[in-house]
């Protein structure tokens, strides 16, 4: 997958494949009323289901554990009927990389052979985990390397919280049984900005997220987790309605006919609709700020008339404005902005009274960056004019 640049390790782990179809229900992913609802089905009578429920929730979302023999506060033939009738399955880690700065990146396969990819990012008291909602993504934005991978398939609830927990495994950050500490915490913060556009996934990304925030499991807060969306407007107030988590807009550009090219999702939704989604979120979300993502791309969306633009069109938005160096990737139409340029609309942003920080690509050396993600097999790239045959450059 690095084309670029040799990763400073990589284990190649060989885990034994899953067996074929045992006609199991998989634990992981369950909201609690579909939890509830399967253990009803195999046979938990209703008078004990509630505390059943809590039971089993707690020790795949609180202790790790995967094997339902360790569950020792059930009955022993609970036990069996819960490992006769569910599984405990996670994606298969195909490769892990680790960067020179600390940045891990994991691939991995899901059901039908299919690869995604999430990336842990280690940073001073936190630690954010970035995880992927689609195989590759139906949009086509022209600077995303995911964008270009023809093969799509939405995750299931069950592969996007799977993603949290291996990283959790390979972190070593569940508790230990028995000691009731919860130690550290590691992944800190989720951002949804892997591979795929959340929203176009609505139910399992917000399933996923229920499962990740409820306080008996893995328990992360919904202002640690941040979804971002390339614009889907008809989903953005139910994603303060029902996920309620930080929300980050890939804006990029500041008028139609440049964000047309750039994101062309505009074309359906275009600025003046999109911002007028996101004036109503603070106040449904009850949240703060939206970030606003934007791409340095040099010479496309990057001048001081740009910058000036933006202040223009979020006036009246609480907002931050993330300013994302442009991050190559082989046969990329686009060159990251100098440094100069970055500094130079990030200060006409700040001077407007926005936070302005330029993200530091992390993980470039693995290509873990944003909008570098796609699956080492996902070969059948697009080409470069089929690109342009889309975008219009
Ligand atoms: N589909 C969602 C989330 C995934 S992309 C979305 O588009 O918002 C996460 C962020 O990385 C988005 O802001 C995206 O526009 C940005 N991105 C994509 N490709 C990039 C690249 N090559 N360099 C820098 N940022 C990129
Ligand atoms: Fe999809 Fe987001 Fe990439 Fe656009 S930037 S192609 S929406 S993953």
């Amino acid at each position: 997958m690095t084309e670029a640049s040799a990763p400073i390790t990589q284990d190649v782990l060989t885990l034994p494949r899953k067996l074929p179809q045992t006609g199991r229900t998989n634990i992981v992913g369950l909201t609690r009323e579909q939890l509830r609802a399967a253990l009803v089905a195999a046979g938990t009578p209703e008078r004990q289901v509630k505390m059943r429920v809590g039971q089993v929730w707690q020790w795949v979302y609180h202790w790790g554990v995967r094997d339902f023999a360790a569950m020792t506060n059930l009955a022993k033939d609970y036990r069996a009927l819960l490992a006769e009738h569910f599984s405990i399955d996670l994606p298969e880690v195909v490769t892990r990389q680790v960067s020179a700065d600390g940045t891990r990146k994991y691939l991995l396969r899901i059901a039908g052979g299919h690869e995604v990819e999430a990336v842990y990012i280690p940073e001073e008291g936190r630690g954010t985990l970035c995880i992927s909602s689609q195989v590759g993504c139906t949009l086509t934005c022209s600077f995303c390397h995911t964008g270009t991978q023809k093969l799509v398939r939405n995750l299931t609830a069950g592969e996007i919280v799977g993603q949290v927990m291996l990283a959790r495994d390979d972190l070593g950050e569940w508790p230990e049984p028995g000691t009731g500490s919860g130690g550290d915490r590691l992944v800190s913060n989720i951002v949804l900005m892997g591979m795929g556009e959340p929203l176009y996934n609505f139910d399992n990304v917000r399933d996923a997220m229920r499962v990740v925030m409820d306080g008996e499991g893995i328990a992360l807060g919904r202002r640690r987790i941040t979804l971002s969306t390339s614009g889907v407007v008809p989903e953005i107030a139910r994603t303060a309605e029902e996920i309620g988590c930080q929300l980050a807009i890939s804006f990029h550009a500041t008028t139609d006919e440049v964000r047309d090219r750039l994101v062309p999702i505009n074309k359906k939704w275009n600025i003046a609709t999109l911002l007028g989604a996101l004036r109503d979120y603070p106040k449904l979300s009850n949240s703060e700020r939206i970030t606003f993502e934007y791409v340095m791309l040099k010479g496309v969306n990057d001048s001081d008339a740009d910058a000036r633009r933006l202040v223009r069109l979020i006036a009246g938005i609480p907002a931050k404005i993330n300013l994302i160096p442009f991050n190559e990737w082989p046969g990329a139409p686009y060159e990251r902005s100098d440094w100069e340029r970055i500094e130079a609309f990030a200060d006409i942003v700040y001077n407007a009274g926005y936070a302005s920080p330029i993200r530091t690509p992390r993980g470039e050396d693995i290509m873990a960056a944003c909008g570098q993600l796609k699956s080492a097999t996902e070969r059948a790239r697009k080409s470069r004019a089929d690109i342009a045959a889309e975008t219009g450059h």
